[in-house]
């Protein structure tokens, strides 16, 4: 038996995953389930699948999740350090699904004890990419991508040289505003921005969709993760959302991974690999589909592209200040504080406030300094935010 730990249990991507574990209770011992504030599904989960402890990212919920839990025998704690420590105990494959900054720290504590590490987190390495490869290196540890995209660009890649690797390009979806007029963007609210056109995901991922800060993410992850030289990473628009990355060759040819809008498929391969299941998703109709399209991303409406391309240039930290800024103007539009097009604007002010310190900026990539870093980059940008209103 395979023993496994789903961190971010509860969310689009835990859920997932318990749903392609749960085909086969024989062949998996679930080791630890977390979530954050849905006590109700991730006690259902951690007794349906028989977990050995459940954990909440917070204190004051702990009580609620022993009372769901009573009986049960799964261990129950809370808080990040907690978290952490689930992510400590000896288990062959990880899924790290949490989602935001706060994924990195049990991210690299799975790698610490020599997991394979299913990625999801894609903020891990934004924030920390060579920290994250590094350990993995150090403890014999395997990072496998999750996010479509990359699991794409993973599986493209399998039997070829990466020094024959010309370009890759991940496809996006374009958000829900794609066929807006860029005029309107401006006045685009909490609630379209949270539908996305093609895929059911995550609220924040969804709205970090409307405004390509997604994909922003997925650029650098795609540096990151690979090694490629930030000029071989290219984007487009593909609103089919069926195509989710190719990989041009030296040759001139080019593969494309062409599945169903559904992580099922990029969460199975990072389970079962190196072998390839039969999994639950949809089979294509390519005639039903008829045509696939193909449009350049335009600067104006996806500021977020632009600013990761500057973080590639300035590398060191910077990442980590990106991806704290972009939280909390994230937080700060759900909140209804800021406006949609007010997102790129305070990421894009609190880069330039602090990537000038490059005492701060080339200091080690090492969680204590990713931490110092993002704590700054959030205080500038809910300073940012308290100066629009
Ligand atoms: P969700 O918001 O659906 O779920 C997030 C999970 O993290 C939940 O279990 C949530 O708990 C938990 N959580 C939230 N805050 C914290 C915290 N501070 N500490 C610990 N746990 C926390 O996110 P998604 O599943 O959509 O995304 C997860 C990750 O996967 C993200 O990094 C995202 O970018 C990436 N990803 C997602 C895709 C998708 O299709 N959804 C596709 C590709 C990548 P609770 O809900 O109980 O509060
Ligand atoms: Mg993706």
């Amino acid at each position: 038996m395979r023993k496994v730990s789903i961190l971010g249990a509860t969310g689009s991507i835990g859920q997932n995953t318990i749903d392609l574990i749960r085909r086969a209770p024989e062949r998996y011992n679930v080791v630890a389930l977390t979530g954050g504030r849905n006590i109700a599904q991730l006690a259902q989960d951690a007794r349906a699948l028989n977990a050995d402890i459940a954990v909440t990212a917070y204190t004051e919920l702990l009580g609620d999740l022993r009372d769901a839990l009573y009986g049960s025998g799964v261990d129950v704690a809370a808080g990040e350090a907690a978290i952490v420590e689930a992510a400590d105990r000896p288990a062959d494959w990880v899924m790290s699904a949490i989602v935001g900054a706060a994924g990195l720290p049990p991210g690299l504590q799975a790698l610490k004890q020599g997991a394979t590490l299913a990625l999801a987190n894609k903020e891990s390495l934004v924030t920390a990419g060579p920290l994250l490869m590094s350990e993995a290196k150090k403890h014999g540890a395997t990072v496998l991508p999750v996010d479509s995209e990359h699991s794409a660009v993973f599986q493209a890649l399998v039997g070829e040289e990466i020094s024959n690797v010309e370009r890759v390009i991940i496809t996006a979806s374009g958000g829900a505003f794609r066929d807006w007029p860029v005029e309107q963007l401006a006045g685009a609210t909490l609630e379209q921005a949270s539908t996305h056109p093609n895929w059911a995901m995550g609220q924040r991922i969804t709205i970090d969709s409307a405004t390509m800060f997604n994909k922003a993410m997925e650029v650098i992850e795609t540096k990151e993760y690979f090694g490629f030289d930030p000029e071989k990473i290219e984007v487009i628009i593909h609103p089919e959302s069926l195509i989710h990355a190719l990989v041009g060759f030296c040759d001139g040819a080019i593969m494309a991974h062409v599945g169903p809008a559904d992580m099922r498929h990029a969460i199975g391969y990072a389970l079962h690999w190196p072998e390839r299941a039969h999994l639950p998703v949809e089979r294509l109709d390519l005639a039903q589909i008829g045509m696939l399209r193909f449009k350049e991303p335009e600067p104006v409406r996806y500021p977020a592209l632009r600013l990761a391309s500057e973080v590639m240039k300035i590398g060191g930290l910077s990442g980590a200040i990106f991806t704290a800024a972009k939280e909390e103007a994230l937080d700060g539009f759900i909140a209804g504080a800021l406006g949609f097009l007010q997102m790129a604007t305070i990421v894009e002010d609190v880069l330039s406030q602090l990537c000038s310190d490059q005492s701060l900026i080339k200091a080690e990539i090492s969680l204590d300094n990713v931490r110092q870093v993002d704590h700054l980059a959030r205080k500038r940008a809910s300073e940012a935010i308290r100066r629009l209103q």
